[in-house]
């Protein structure tokens, strides 16, 4: 295996689970806050890189390897994807994962499954999956929210009476002309 692909046990995201000893039943509970990593979240819609994710977990060791359950609640900040008003938001997801011992796991079962490596977890691909999973494929700063005005821009929210004077659209202006000369070539050719 390649080293450089190693966990560094010092990262934030990172747990030892020296400490169950392999011992199937096994168990450790903890409460931390940890820096959120970059990318945790979609491109509208985030956790900022940095703020404090609170985490809830529980390590069991099992025989195949430890499982790890946990919760994580954060503050997630982003625009509204019909007005770009910035909203915030809080999240709270749950999630579950088993990590197998880098021992029990076969060559080609090791892409699939999660493995411990020297018996550390690394709950980052983890907390990203719950977290992009939970986000709404479009936020709102309101469920109906009226959006922008395709006009001028502005928030219809703001000004729900918004209105413009109806002026001809130059595209049926040229339509109109379009059509009052092929009714003269028309009439042309039956003449
Ligand atoms: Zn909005
Ligand atoms: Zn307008």
């Amino acid at each position: 295996m390649n080293n450089s692909n190693r966990l560094d046990p010092r990262a934030p995201l990172v747990l030892d689970t020296r400490e169950l000893g392999r011992r199937p039943g096994s168990m450790r509970e903890m409460t931390l806050t940890e820096p959120a990593p970059a990318d945790l979240g979609i491109e509208v819609l985030g956790v900022a890189e940095g703020s404090p994710v609170e985490l809830d977990l529980r390590l069991e060791a099992v025989m195949e390897g430890v499982l790890v359950t946990g919760t994580a609640r954060a503050t997630l900040t982003g625009e509204c994807a019909r007005c770009l008003e910035p909203l915030v938001d809080e999240i709270d997801v749950r999630f579950q994962e088993l990590f197998v011992y880098e021992d029990h796991a076969s060559d080609d079962e090791e892409d699939e499954v999660s493995t411990l490596q020297d018996d550390l977890v690394d709950l980052e691909p983890l907390l990203r999956d719950a977290v992009v999973l939970a986000l709404p494929f479009q936020p709102l700063c309101r469920d109906d929210c009226p959006g922008l005005c395709t006009e001028c821009g502005a928030r219809l929210a703001d000004d729900p009476d918004h209105a413009h004077e109806a002026a001809i659209d130059p595209r049926w202006a040229a339509l109109t002309e379009l059509e009052t000369n092929d009714d003269q070539s028309t009439r042309s050719t039956e003449q």
